[in-house]
């Protein structure tokens, strides 16, 4: 009880007449909206408790948790992070400290300090209520408790649905969306849209959260930059216009006047500070292929090339980047894309860290270019690299072949 008091005079102290006064990460009373809103969350988490997506990668989990607590601070023991392996660009946290962190941020956070920029930001969220203000805004426009309690046995329902509907979708896109319109009626989405007021103070206090652990404040310009650069990549005009976003749920763009506010508070704060770079490729390394993978599912080449540019820019992990910039091309189809794909190629071959599978591409791409010689050499080289590969024995026929002049 004196907490809530305190935190009640702290609010009114700091002139925020907009937080809700209480605090966060403490059960409300089940028969309270906000009650309605934890019963939500309390259910949406037990589900991706046994998501098949869930990374359980324990040096991952461990990386991405002190960082989570690094920014949240006292709010550490409040919030419980699932890290899921899905290409999106996506963090929440929810009222009852459930959070959920993409692996497609981490593939693009460049390093600690912008992974730290994007927990601080949804931290801030949290600390704020936003999500009850922003359920409370929509309540008053739509039919939204009834919703709210229908939402409880609805994501689950959406959960077990998104499983099958996954490989039947013409793109990991139309399976996210599908997955997000059913959440949408759950009031999930309302959860995590905030308004631009919101967005703007959960920035600012983001940033304050980065500077306070030490990091490199810097960080949090980047991380919208580099959105909306990628958001400007796209292959389709549709996600080119609607402008980037903080998580897929957001319904408010990342703009240049956003980024100008973050970059007026970034002038009151300390010029340097941790990056945490190696730390963090050092985390996401082991899952750089299968992420990358997926990325790719989405068949968004224009952004999976950007973000890929942006992963080599420090000169590491080029075997790995430049195998899946050829990919990329390669399966884009463009004028002109399958020399690229045959250059990428080719780069990545000159690194340790290339993928076996390099030299299959290559010996693909050489026969279509009508070059034997250079197809048997990538093949011999793939057999020689893994003779025991799945495919080995296509590859020998491919190389039979060349052998009796076919
Ligand atoms: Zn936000």
């Amino acid at each position: 009880m004196r907490a809530l008091i305190l935190a009640a005079v702290a609010s009114l102290a700091l002139g925020a007449p907009a937080q809700a006064q209480r605090l966060a990460g403490v059960r409300p009373d089940v028969t309270s909206d906000e009650g309605g809103l934890w019963a939500v969350s309390d259910k949406a988490e037990s589900v991706a408790r046994q998501s098949a997506e869930l990374d359980r990668d324990p040096a991952l989990n461990a990386y991405v948790r002190e960082v989570a607590c690094k920014v949240a601070r006292d709010h550490c023991a409040d919030i419980r992070v699932y890290v899921m392996d899905r290409p999106f660009f996506n963090a929440s946290m929810a009222p009852n400290g459930y959070t959920e962190v993409w692996s497609g941020t981490l593939l693009r956070a460049t390093d600690e300090a912008e992974l730290a920029f994007i927990l601080g930001h949804e931290v801030s969220h949290f600390d704020r209520n936003h999500s009850l203000l922003s359920w409370r805004r929509k309540k008053s426009t739509s039919n939204a408790m009834m919703v709210l309690s229908a939402g409880v046995a609805v994501v689950g329902v959406a959960a077990a649905s998104s499983a099958a509907t996954y490989d039947g979708a013409s793109s990991i896109m139309d399976a996210t969306r599908s997955l997000i319109d059913v959440v949408y009626l759950t009031g999930m989405a309302s959860l995590f849209s905030y308004d631009r007021e919101n967005e703007l103070e959960a920035d600012r206090l983001g940033l304050a959260r980065v500077a306070q652990a030490g990091y490199a404040p810097a960080a949090a310009a980047d991380v919208w930059r580099a959105q909306m650069g990628e958001t400007s990549a796209s292959e389709f005009k549709r996600v080119r216009n609607s402008g980037a976003r903080t998580n897929v749920f957001a319904s408010h763009p990342v703009d240049s006047e956003r980024l100008k506010a973050l970059q007026d508070d970034l002038k009151t704060l300390p010029a340097t500070g941790e990056e945490g770079r190696a730390r963090h490729r050092a985390a996401i390394r082991p899952h750089l292929s299968a992420w990358l993978r997926d990325d790719l599912r989405r068949r968004d080449f224009g952004q999976t090339l950007n973000l890929i540019g942006r992963l080599a820019s420090g000169g590491e992990d080029l075997g790995v980047l430049n195998f899946y910039r050829g990919e990329a091309y390669r399966q884009r189809r463009g004028e002109g894309d399958l020399a690229s794909a045959r250059d990428a190629y080719l780069a990545a071959a000159a690194y340790p860290d290339a993928p076996v599978a390099v030299w299959r591409e290559l010996g693909d791409l050489r026969r279509k270019e009508s070059d034997t010689a250079g197809a048997r050499t990538a093949y011999e080289t793939y057999l020689a690299k893994a003779p025991s590969a799945e495919d080995a024995w296509i590859v020998q026929d491919s190389l039979n072949s060349f052998n009796s002049g076919n």
